[in-house]
């Protein structure tokens, strides 16, 4: 295992040290939502106790720190995500919003009939019906990239689906369900030659490693505070500002104005343009605070998590009439798998039983569960809290669950 001291960083996720079922918790549902460190906690008790004032708006001292803070957590995504301007860091409730937002303030302005939505395979329905529901409303079409057996991309039909009625195209950075890490740059490269604009879905990339949107060249860049060791109800879409300050915003109220007036509003530019009302201050702190607490270690905690991915991998390739589904080359540690004469659901709550938590269905990704014929998967998915004792206990467990299942 590469050098990493998952011993002390363990002890910074209180949650980790509880039982379940009598066995200690082996949280294995962090492509769900991952578990969050003491200080985050912390930062949403601290701001509550000693800071809590609304922002942007008063001239008191409180309102002033709140502000102050709110704003330190904008440069902290900004900085997560290799930008040194913090103009294009919308915050949002989740990368969910966040697309919707591009869907309905991008496209309903600048899609018309004929135009085409070039999705993969993939994709989470989050990045899937927002653009339906847009198309439908446009006229465009939403027109979808296969993928491999193997859970890849096909980067070839991606080459030949990209034309000039391409307007944009949408992909997740990692898939959810398979753990793939698709070829961003390469995507977007050949998208923008093509002369389409590019969101990216990085709801399972921010929490495994370094984004950098720069490099990535894209248009929009969303993800999740909560996958990220933050909080619920928030999350960041990053947008090129000219991008943000040419769409009409679509939610209306305090903060995102420049004047009003009975005869005509104004409105500011990215980011305040798209936060209407008061945000969720408190979320967007701590998700700053998560940032933080999650960049200096990023590197190394990479390394670990694909050494605990190809233990994983190797252990549960070994188990009978288990099959992993998505064998792409380059995966984030999620592994998806199947087990002869055991639905996932089955093999879900013999796991829970010992104090296992693992997801099962369809991961919000039925197109891609159709594709291969499935209904579900059992998904393991892994962070850098988790240890080579927790593989085991998983592949002790599935070993059992088989034998009970038989
Ligand atoms: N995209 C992907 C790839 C995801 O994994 C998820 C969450 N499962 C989402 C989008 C939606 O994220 P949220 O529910 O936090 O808005």
């Amino acid at each position: 295992m590469p050098a990493f001291d998952v011993a002390a960083i363990r002890k910074d996720f209180p949650i980790l040290g509880r039982s379940v079922r009598g066995r200690p918790l082996t949280y294995l549902d962090n492509a769900a939502t991952s578990q969050k460190p003491l200080v985050v906690i912390k930062a949403l008790e601290r701001y509550y106790s000693e800071q809590n004032a609304n922002v942007h708006r008063g001239v008191h001292l409180l309102s002033e720190e709140a502000t102050t803070a709110y704003e330190a957590a904008r440069a902290s995504v900004a900085k997560f995500l290799g930008l040194k301007d913090t103009r294009g860091c919308v915050f949002v409730r989740g990368a969910t919003e966040g697309i919707n937002l591009v869907a309905e303030c991008w496209g309903r302005s600048n899609l018309k009939a004929g135009d085409e939505i070039l999705l993969t395979h993939l994709e989470h329905h989050a990045n899937i019906v927002p653009w339906q529901v847009i198309a439908e409303r446009t006229g465009a079409k939403v027109v979808v990239t296969p993928v491999t057996p193997r859970g890849e991309v096909d980067l070839v039909a991606f080459k030949g689906l990209l034309n000039a009625r391409t307007k944009l195209v949408a992909f997740a950075h990692v898939s959810n369900a398979l753990g793939t890490v698709n070829p961003a740059v390469e995507m977007t490269r050949l998208a923008k030659a093509a002369g389409a604009l590019v969101l990216i879905d990085g709801c399972q990339a921010a929490a495994h490693f370094k984004v950098d949107v720069t490099a990535l060249g894209c248009d929009f860049y969303a993800f999740s505070g909560h996958k990220t060791f933050g909080p619920t109800g928030i999350g960041v879409l990053w947008g090129r500002p000219e991008l943000l300050d040419a769409m009409p915003p679509y939610q209306f109220g305090g903060d995102m104005i420049r004047k009003v007036d009975f005869a005509g509003t104004t409105f500011r530019e990215a980011p305040e343009r798209f936060e209407a009302g008061t945000p969720d201050i408190s979320g967007a702190i701590a998700l700053g605070v998560a940032l933080e607490y999650i960049m200096p270690i990023q590197a190394a905690a990479h390394a670990y998590e694909q050494a605990l991915l190809a233990a994983a991998t190797e252990r549960l390739k070994a188990i009978k009439g288990l099959t992993i589904v998505g064998e792409a080359p380059e995966k984030v540690a999620v592994i998806s798998f199947n087990m002869e004469g055991g639905h996932p659901h089955d093999i879900g709550t013999l796991l829970d039983a010992d104090g296992i938590a693992i997801r099962t269905g369809h991961h919000c990704c039925m197109p891609l569960m159709k594709h291969y014929g499935l209904s579900g998967t059992a998904r393991a998915s892994f962070a850098f809290y988790n240890t080579l004792e927790e593989v085991d206990c998983l592949a002790v467990s599935l070993e059992k669950a088989r034998k009970m299942m038989a």
